[in-house]
Protein backbone atom coordinates (compact mmCIF):
# COMPACT_ATOMS: atom_id res chain seq x y z
CA UNK A 1 0.00 0.00 0.00
CA UNK A 2 1.65 3.28 -1.01
CA UNK A 3 1.53 5.33 2.08
CA UNK A 4 -0.53 8.56 1.79
CA UNK A 5 -1.50 11.48 4.21
CA UNK A 6 -4.78 11.18 5.64
CA UNK A 7 -8.01 12.55 3.84
CA UNK A 8 -8.28 16.23 4.51
CA UNK A 9 -4.65 17.11 5.95
CA UNK A 10 -2.33 19.05 4.14
CA UNK A 11 1.57 19.27 3.76
CA UNK A 12 2.60 22.93 4.02
CA UNK A 13 6.10 22.37 1.97
CA UNK A 14 8.81 24.89 1.31
CA UNK A 15 8.10 28.04 -0.01
CA UNK A 16 4.18 27.79 1.18
CA UNK A 17 5.97 27.91 4.61
CA UNK A 18 7.29 30.86 3.95
CA UNK A 19 3.74 32.54 3.67
CA UNK A 20 2.39 30.80 6.90
CA UNK A 21 5.33 32.28 8.63
CA UNK A 22 5.54 35.54 7.43
CA UNK A 23 1.76 35.89 8.31
CA UNK A 24 1.75 34.68 11.33
CA UNK A 25 4.35 36.89 11.92
CA UNK A 26 1.93 39.79 11.13
CA UNK A 27 -0.60 38.17 13.32
CA UNK A 28 1.74 38.08 16.11
CA UNK A 29 3.16 41.38 15.76
CA UNK A 30 -0.95 43.41 15.62
CA UNK A 31 -1.41 41.29 18.85
CA UNK A 32 1.50 42.41 20.59
CA UNK A 33 0.34 45.74 19.83
CA UNK A 34 -3.19 45.26 21.36
CA UNK A 35 -1.33 43.95 24.54
CA UNK A 36 -2.61 40.00 23.89
CA UNK A 37 -0.24 37.38 25.52
CA UNK A 38 0.38 34.13 23.45
CA UNK A 39 -0.85 30.55 24.85
CA UNK A 40 -0.15 27.42 24.01
CA UNK A 41 -2.36 24.50 25.00
CA UNK A 42 -2.16 20.38 24.45
CA UNK A 43 -3.47 19.39 21.23
CA UNK A 44 -5.73 16.45 22.95
CA UNK A 45 -7.93 17.65 26.30
CA UNK A 46 -10.56 15.24 27.88
CA UNK A 47 -13.15 14.54 25.80
CA UNK A 48 -15.67 15.78 28.49
CA UNK A 49 -14.05 19.30 28.17
CA UNK A 50 -15.45 20.07 24.94
CA UNK A 51 -19.06 18.14 25.60
CA UNK A 52 -19.52 20.82 28.34
CA UNK A 53 -17.78 23.46 26.36
CA UNK A 54 -18.83 23.75 23.28
CA UNK A 55 -22.01 22.01 23.68
CA UNK A 56 -23.29 18.18 23.63
CA UNK A 57 -25.84 18.78 20.54
CA UNK A 58 -23.15 21.31 18.31
CA UNK A 59 -22.42 19.82 14.94
CA UNK A 60 -18.89 19.87 16.62
CA UNK A 61 -19.30 17.38 19.26
CA UNK A 62 -22.12 15.20 17.83
CA UNK A 63 -20.24 15.31 14.68
CA UNK A 64 -17.11 16.42 14.08
CA UNK A 65 -15.09 15.45 16.74
CA UNK A 66 -11.54 13.37 16.67
CA UNK A 67 -12.64 11.08 19.87
CA UNK A 68 -10.47 8.22 21.38
CA UNK A 69 -10.21 6.55 24.54
CA UNK A 70 -6.41 6.26 25.66
CA UNK A 71 -4.72 3.50 27.42
CA UNK A 72 -6.07 4.02 30.70
CA UNK A 73 -9.62 3.96 28.94
CA UNK A 74 -9.58 8.18 28.95
CA UNK A 75 -11.66 9.79 26.43
CA UNK A 76 -9.47 12.10 24.76
CA UNK A 77 -9.73 14.41 21.59
CA UNK A 78 -8.14 16.20 19.87
CA UNK A 79 -9.08 20.05 19.94
CA UNK A 80 -11.72 21.20 17.61
CA UNK A 81 -11.51 24.82 18.47
CA UNK A 82 -9.00 26.53 21.09
CA UNK A 83 -11.82 28.48 23.25
CA UNK A 84 -12.74 25.45 26.03
CA UNK A 85 -9.10 24.48 25.91
CA UNK A 86 -8.55 28.39 26.35
CA UNK A 87 -10.80 28.14 29.22
CA UNK A 88 -9.74 25.45 30.71
CA UNK A 89 -6.10 26.69 31.06
CA UNK A 90 -7.55 29.87 32.45
CA UNK A 91 -9.21 27.93 35.58
CA UNK A 92 -6.44 26.13 35.82
CA UNK A 93 -3.80 28.13 36.31
CA UNK A 94 -5.84 30.75 38.05
CA UNK A 95 -5.13 33.34 35.85
CA UNK A 96 -8.26 35.50 37.18
CA UNK A 97 -7.14 35.44 40.62
CA UNK A 98 -3.86 37.02 39.37
CA UNK A 99 -5.43 39.64 37.09
CA UNK A 100 -8.92 40.77 36.62
CA UNK A 101 -9.10 41.24 33.37
CA UNK A 102 -6.56 38.19 30.97
CA UNK A 103 -6.35 38.72 27.00
CA UNK A 104 -4.71 35.73 25.65
CA UNK A 105 -3.92 35.08 21.65
CA UNK A 106 -3.38 31.62 20.21
CA UNK A 107 -2.41 30.25 16.62
CA UNK A 108 -3.14 26.22 16.68
CA UNK A 109 -3.70 23.18 14.42
CA UNK A 110 -7.45 22.10 15.33
CA UNK A 111 -9.40 18.92 13.75
CA UNK A 112 -12.48 18.42 12.91
CA UNK A 113 -14.15 15.34 11.39
CA UNK A 114 -15.75 17.47 8.19
CA UNK A 115 -16.01 16.31 4.70
CA UNK A 116 -12.88 18.00 3.12
CA UNK A 117 -13.54 20.44 0.25
CA UNK A 118 -11.64 23.96 -0.61
CA UNK A 119 -11.76 25.40 2.43
CA UNK A 120 -12.55 22.75 4.12
CA UNK A 121 -9.93 20.64 5.68
CA UNK A 122 -9.71 17.84 8.62
CA UNK A 123 -7.04 19.55 10.51
CA UNK A 124 -6.56 23.07 10.18
CA UNK A 125 -5.49 25.87 11.97
CA UNK A 126 -6.79 28.86 13.46
CA UNK A 127 -5.72 32.00 15.22
CA UNK A 128 -7.92 33.30 17.42
CA UNK A 129 -8.32 35.50 20.98
CA UNK A 130 -10.22 35.46 24.46
CA UNK A 131 -10.32 38.19 26.61
CA UNK A 132 -11.42 37.57 29.65
CA UNK A 133 -13.09 39.68 32.58
CA UNK A 134 -14.88 42.32 31.01
CA UNK A 135 -18.48 42.72 30.17
CA UNK A 136 -18.05 46.34 28.60
CA UNK A 137 -19.00 46.80 25.03
CA UNK A 138 -15.87 48.21 24.88
CA UNK A 139 -14.05 44.82 25.05
CA UNK A 140 -16.46 43.20 22.23
CA UNK A 141 -14.89 46.11 19.65
CA UNK A 142 -11.53 46.23 21.07
CA UNK A 143 -11.64 42.56 20.06
CA UNK A 144 -13.57 43.07 16.50
CA UNK A 145 -11.22 46.06 15.54
CA UNK A 146 -7.87 43.34 16.32
CA UNK A 147 -9.73 40.95 14.16
CA UNK A 148 -10.17 43.56 11.21
CA UNK A 149 -6.78 44.96 11.60
CA UNK A 150 -5.16 41.60 11.15
CA UNK A 151 -7.18 41.63 7.56
CA UNK A 152 -5.58 44.86 7.08
CA UNK A 153 -1.78 44.30 8.09
CA UNK A 154 -2.42 41.33 6.12
CA UNK A 155 -3.58 43.15 2.92
CA UNK A 156 -6.90 41.32 2.76
CA UNK A 157 -9.01 43.73 1.67
CA UNK A 158 -13.48 43.91 0.44
CA UNK A 159 -14.23 41.73 3.63
CA UNK A 160 -17.66 42.03 4.94
CA UNK A 161 -18.21 42.16 8.81
CA UNK A 162 -21.29 40.30 10.32
CA UNK A 163 -22.65 41.74 13.40
CA UNK A 164 -25.51 40.35 15.73
CA UNK A 165 -26.64 39.99 19.26
CA UNK A 166 -28.26 36.73 20.30
CA UNK A 167 -29.02 38.31 23.72
CA UNK A 168 -27.98 37.22 27.65
CA UNK A 169 -29.42 33.64 29.43
CA UNK A 170 -32.72 35.66 30.63
CA UNK A 171 -33.92 37.30 27.40
CA UNK A 172 -32.21 34.53 24.80
CA UNK A 173 -34.61 31.19 27.07
CA UNK A 174 -38.02 33.42 26.42
CA UNK A 175 -36.87 34.07 22.88
CA UNK A 176 -35.95 30.93 21.90
CA UNK A 177 -39.58 30.10 23.16
CA UNK A 178 -40.81 32.67 20.79
CA UNK A 179 -38.97 30.66 18.17
CA UNK A 180 -39.90 27.43 19.27
CA UNK A 181 -43.54 28.15 19.12
CA UNK A 182 -43.50 29.84 15.46
CA UNK A 183 -41.46 26.65 14.51
CA UNK A 184 -43.98 24.25 15.90
CA UNK A 185 -46.39 24.01 13.01
CA UNK A 186 -43.47 24.29 10.05
CA UNK A 187 -42.02 21.64 10.78
CA UNK A 188 -42.82 19.55 7.10
CA UNK A 189 -41.01 22.77 5.86
CA UNK A 190 -37.91 21.89 7.86
CA UNK A 191 -35.34 19.65 7.02
CA UNK A 192 -34.55 16.34 8.93
CA UNK A 193 -31.99 17.77 10.88
CA UNK A 194 -34.09 21.29 11.48
CA UNK A 195 -37.05 19.10 12.68
CA UNK A 196 -34.62 18.20 15.49
CA UNK A 197 -33.58 21.27 15.97
CA UNK A 198 -36.60 23.45 16.17
CA UNK A 199 -37.38 21.69 19.49
CA UNK A 200 -33.64 21.28 20.91
CA UNK A 201 -32.07 24.64 19.55
CA UNK A 202 -34.01 26.18 17.72
CA UNK A 203 -31.57 28.86 17.23
CA UNK A 204 -29.57 26.89 15.32
CA UNK A 205 -31.91 26.93 12.43
CA UNK A 206 -30.76 30.17 11.42
CA UNK A 207 -27.39 28.63 10.42
CA UNK A 208 -29.31 25.93 7.94
CA UNK A 209 -28.08 26.64 4.39
CA UNK A 210 -31.07 24.46 2.73
CA UNK A 211 -33.42 27.01 0.99
CA UNK A 212 -36.94 25.79 2.57
CA UNK A 213 -35.43 26.25 6.20
CA UNK A 214 -34.14 29.88 5.12
CA UNK A 215 -37.77 30.83 3.95
CA UNK A 216 -38.78 30.04 6.85
CA UNK A 217 -36.30 31.60 8.94
CA UNK A 218 -36.78 34.78 7.03
CA UNK A 219 -40.41 35.04 8.58
CA UNK A 220 -38.98 34.36 12.07
CA UNK A 221 -39.65 36.26 15.02
CA UNK A 222 -35.92 38.58 15.03
CA UNK A 223 -33.27 38.33 17.24
CA UNK A 224 -32.83 41.40 18.20
CA UNK A 225 -36.62 41.96 18.77
CA UNK A 226 -35.93 39.25 21.76
CA UNK A 227 -33.08 41.43 23.80
CA UNK A 228 -33.74 43.07 27.03
CA UNK A 229 -33.00 46.69 27.65
CA UNK A 230 -29.46 45.86 28.92
CA UNK A 231 -28.40 43.79 25.66
CA UNK A 232 -30.18 46.32 23.48
CA UNK A 233 -28.13 49.12 25.35
CA UNK A 234 -24.83 46.77 25.24
CA UNK A 235 -25.55 46.13 21.47
CA UNK A 236 -25.96 49.47 20.23
CA UNK A 237 -22.60 50.61 22.23
CA UNK A 238 -20.66 48.06 20.17
CA UNK A 239 -22.38 49.04 17.03
CA UNK A 240 -21.47 52.70 18.49
CA UNK A 241 -18.00 51.95 19.07
CA UNK A 242 -17.63 50.35 15.65
CA UNK A 243 -18.71 53.02 14.13
CA UNK A 244 -16.67 55.56 15.76
CA UNK A 245 -13.36 53.47 14.66
CA UNK A 246 -14.56 53.47 11.00
CA UNK A 247 -15.04 50.03 11.32
CA UNK A 248 -17.85 49.10 8.73
CA UNK A 249 -20.42 46.41 9.20
CA UNK A 250 -23.69 44.91 8.88
CA UNK A 251 -26.12 44.10 11.08
CA UNK A 252 -27.57 40.56 10.10
CA UNK A 253 -30.20 38.89 12.83
CA UNK A 254 -29.85 35.43 11.73
CA UNK A 255 -26.57 35.35 12.61
CA UNK A 256 -26.58 33.29 15.21
CA UNK A 257 -23.15 31.13 15.13
CA UNK A 258 -23.11 27.38 15.32
CA UNK A 259 -22.03 27.09 19.31
CA UNK A 260 -23.77 26.73 22.50
CA UNK A 261 -21.88 29.26 24.50
CA UNK A 262 -22.68 32.65 23.11
CA UNK A 263 -23.94 35.21 24.68
CA UNK A 264 -25.16 38.52 23.67
CA UNK A 265 -22.67 39.76 20.66
CA UNK A 266 -21.99 37.81 17.81
CA UNK A 267 -20.14 38.51 14.64
CA UNK A 268 -18.73 36.79 11.47
CA UNK A 269 -16.60 37.96 8.63
CA UNK A 270 -16.67 36.92 5.04
CA UNK A 271 -14.35 37.31 1.64
CA UNK A 272 -16.34 36.96 -0.92
CA UNK A 273 -13.38 35.10 -2.77
CA UNK A 274 -13.98 32.15 -1.18
CA UNK A 275 -17.21 30.62 -2.58
CA UNK A 276 -19.14 28.17 -0.40
CA UNK A 277 -16.66 28.09 2.49
CA UNK A 278 -17.02 32.38 2.74
CA UNK A 279 -16.64 32.73 6.57
CA UNK A 280 -13.06 33.73 7.45
CA UNK A 281 -13.83 34.53 11.36
CA UNK A 282 -16.17 33.95 13.34
CA UNK A 283 -16.63 34.80 17.24
CA UNK A 284 -18.39 36.87 19.77
CA UNK A 285 -19.66 37.25 23.75
CA UNK A 286 -19.85 34.10 26.15
CA UNK A 287 -20.42 35.51 29.33
CA UNK A 288 -21.41 32.32 30.95
CA UNK A 289 -18.67 29.71 29.86
CA UNK A 290 -15.91 30.57 32.17
CA UNK A 291 -18.48 29.63 35.41
CA UNK A 292 -20.06 26.51 32.98
CA UNK A 293 -16.66 25.18 33.21
CA UNK A 294 -16.14 25.42 36.96
CA UNK A 295 -14.93 29.00 37.53
CA UNK A 296 -16.51 32.09 39.25
CA UNK A 297 -19.31 34.15 36.61
CA UNK A 298 -16.53 35.58 34.42
CA UNK A 299 -17.52 38.27 31.04
CA UNK A 300 -15.08 37.03 28.30
CA UNK A 301 -15.53 37.75 24.34
CA UNK A 302 -13.07 36.20 21.97
CA UNK A 303 -12.94 34.84 18.02
CA UNK A 304 -11.30 32.32 15.93
CA UNK A 305 -9.91 32.56 12.42
CA UNK A 306 -9.25 30.06 9.62
CA UNK A 307 -5.64 30.57 8.87
CA UNK A 308 -5.60 28.21 5.47
CA UNK A 309 -8.98 30.46 4.70
CA UNK A 310 -7.07 33.35 5.16
CA UNK A 311 -4.36 32.13 2.83
CA UNK A 312 -6.67 30.67 0.30
CA UNK A 313 -8.17 34.54 0.06
CA UNK A 314 -4.72 36.07 0.10
CA UNK A 315 -3.76 34.13 -3.09
CA UNK A 316 -6.78 35.70 -4.85
CA UNK A 317 -5.82 39.51 -3.79
CA UNK A 318 -2.05 39.02 -3.45
CA UNK A 319 -1.15 39.92 -6.90
CA UNK A 320 -1.94 43.16 -6.02
CA UNK A 321 -0.90 42.89 -2.28
CA UNK A 322 2.98 41.99 -3.46
CA UNK A 323 3.25 44.26 -6.11
CA UNK A 324 1.33 46.85 -4.67
CA UNK A 325 3.42 49.68 -2.38
CA UNK A 326 1.45 51.98 -0.88
CA UNK A 327 3.03 54.99 -2.00
CA UNK A 328 5.62 55.62 -4.63
CA UNK A 329 8.44 58.42 -4.42
CA UNK A 330 8.83 60.22 -7.41
CA UNK A 331 12.52 62.38 -7.58
CA UNK A 332 13.37 64.17 -10.41
CA UNK A 333 17.06 65.10 -10.35
CA UNK A 334 20.04 63.31 -7.72
CA UNK A 335 19.63 65.67 -4.81
CA UNK A 336 15.84 64.93 -5.21
CA UNK A 337 16.73 60.96 -5.28
CA UNK A 338 19.01 61.59 -1.95
CA UNK A 339 16.37 63.45 -0.23
CA UNK A 340 13.60 60.68 -1.33
CA UNK A 341 16.08 57.79 -0.13
CA UNK A 342 16.32 59.52 3.48
CA UNK A 343 12.10 60.03 3.58
CA UNK A 344 11.65 56.46 2.50
CA UNK A 345 13.30 55.42 5.10
CA UNK A 346 11.56 56.98 7.73
CA UNK A 347 8.22 55.94 5.68
CA UNK A 348 9.11 52.23 6.00
CA UNK A 349 9.95 52.73 9.33
CA UNK A 350 6.61 53.75 10.42
CA UNK A 351 4.76 50.63 8.41
CA UNK A 352 4.58 52.31 4.67
CA UNK A 353 5.03 50.12 2.08
CA UNK A 354 7.21 52.32 -0.50
CA UNK A 355 8.83 52.16 -3.79
CA UNK A 356 11.52 54.68 -5.33
CA UNK A 357 12.84 54.95 -8.37
CA UNK A 358 16.42 53.50 -8.58
CA UNK A 359 16.87 54.11 -12.35
CA UNK A 360 17.08 57.97 -12.98
CA UNK A 361 14.06 57.69 -15.47
CA UNK A 362 12.34 60.82 -16.24
CA UNK A 363 9.09 61.96 -14.77
CA UNK A 364 6.43 60.56 -17.21
CA UNK A 365 8.15 56.82 -16.94
CA UNK A 366 8.17 56.99 -13.35
CA UNK A 367 4.78 57.40 -12.86
CA UNK A 368 3.78 54.98 -15.48
CA UNK A 369 6.10 52.66 -13.14
CA UNK A 370 3.81 53.68 -9.95
CA UNK A 371 0.56 52.46 -12.05
CA UNK A 372 2.30 49.30 -12.88
CA UNK A 373 3.21 48.42 -9.54
CA UNK A 374 -0.85 49.46 -8.29
CA UNK A 375 0.46 51.91 -5.99
CA UNK A 376 -2.47 54.13 -4.90
CA UNK A 377 -0.44 57.03 -4.31
CA UNK A 378 2.68 59.55 -5.35
CA UNK A 379 4.26 61.77 -4.07
CA UNK A 380 6.37 64.01 -6.46
CA UNK A 381 9.99 65.76 -5.33
CA UNK A 382 11.87 67.93 -7.82
CA UNK A 383 13.74 70.96 -7.24
CA UNK A 384 11.03 73.33 -6.77
CA UNK A 385 9.72 70.94 -3.64
CA UNK A 386 13.33 70.56 -2.17
CA UNK A 387 13.07 73.98 -1.71
CA UNK A 388 9.94 75.10 -0.87
CA UNK A 389 9.86 71.95 1.75
CA UNK A 390 6.13 71.25 0.22
CA UNK A 391 5.04 68.58 -2.35
CA UNK A 392 1.91 67.07 -3.89
CA UNK A 393 0.73 63.91 -2.97
CA UNK A 394 -1.01 62.40 -6.03
CA UNK A 395 -3.86 60.11 -5.25
CA UNK A 396 -3.32 57.62 -8.61
CA UNK A 397 -6.49 56.45 -8.49
CA UNK A 398 -8.65 59.62 -9.14
CA UNK A 399 -6.01 61.85 -10.25
CA UNK A 400 -6.47 64.41 -6.99
CA UNK A 401 -3.39 65.84 -5.91
CA UNK A 402 -3.16 67.68 -1.99
CA UNK A 403 0.26 69.71 -0.37
CA UNK A 404 2.11 68.20 2.18
CA UNK A 405 4.71 69.03 3.63
CA UNK A 406 7.18 66.22 2.39
CA UNK A 407 9.22 65.62 5.17
CA UNK A 408 6.34 65.27 7.54
CA UNK A 409 6.04 61.48 7.84
CA UNK A 410 3.14 61.35 10.29
CA UNK A 411 0.85 63.58 7.95
CA UNK A 412 1.54 61.64 4.87
CA UNK A 413 1.39 58.49 6.92
CA UNK A 414 -2.47 58.79 7.97
CA UNK A 415 -3.10 60.57 4.17
CA UNK A 416 -2.34 57.28 2.35
CA UNK A 417 -3.84 54.75 5.26
CA UNK A 418 -6.94 57.60 6.24
CA UNK A 419 -8.45 58.84 9.01
CA UNK A 420 -8.81 55.50 11.64
CA UNK A 421 -5.09 55.58 11.48
CA UNK A 422 -3.99 58.60 12.92
CA UNK A 423 -1.09 57.44 14.09
CA UNK A 424 1.09 55.66 12.54
CA UNK A 425 2.48 52.27 14.12
CA UNK A 426 5.46 52.24 16.38
CA UNK A 427 8.53 51.04 14.41
CA UNK A 428 9.22 47.49 14.73
P1 LIG B 1 -15.92 28.30 13.65
O1 LIG B 1 -15.63 28.57 15.08
O2 LIG B 1 -16.35 26.93 13.33
O3 LIG B 1 -16.83 29.34 13.05
O4 LIG B 1 -14.53 28.49 12.91
C1 LIG B 1 -13.89 29.73 12.85
C2 LIG B 1 -13.11 29.82 11.57
O5 LIG B 1 -12.20 28.71 11.47
C3 LIG B 1 -13.96 29.71 10.31
O6 LIG B 1 -14.48 30.95 9.97
C4 LIG B 1 -12.96 29.20 9.30
O7 LIG B 1 -12.17 30.24 8.79
C5 LIG B 1 -12.09 28.27 10.12
N1 LIG B 1 -12.53 26.87 9.99
C6 LIG B 1 -13.49 26.24 10.70
N2 LIG B 1 -13.58 24.95 10.32
C7 LIG B 1 -12.66 24.75 9.35
C8 LIG B 1 -12.25 23.62 8.57
N3 LIG B 1 -12.80 22.43 8.73
N4 LIG B 1 -11.26 23.80 7.68
C9 LIG B 1 -10.68 25.00 7.52
N5 LIG B 1 -11.00 26.10 8.24
C10 LIG B 1 -11.98 25.98 9.14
Amino acid sequence: MKLQKVKGTKDILPGEAERWRHIEEKIRGVMARYNYGEIRTPLFELTELFAKGTGQDTDIVTKEMYTFPDKGGRSLTLCPEGTPPVIRAYLENSLGRRFPLVKLFYIAPMFRQENPQAGRLRQFHQFGVEAIGSPQPQMDVEVISLCMDIYQEVGLQGLQLKLNSIGCRDCRASYRERLKNYLADKSERLCADCQVRSVKNPLRCFDCKKEGCQLVMQEAPSTLDGLCQNCREHFQAVQNGLTDLGIPFEVDPGLVRGLDYYTRTVFEVLSSGLGAQDALCGGGRYDDLVEELGGEPTPAVGFAAGMERLLLSLNEAEETARLGPDLFLISLGPQAQTASLQLIHRLRKIGLRCEMDYLGRSLKSQLREANRQGAPFALIIGKRELESGEANLKDMRNGQEQKVSWADTQRIYSRIRGKDTEKPPIPM
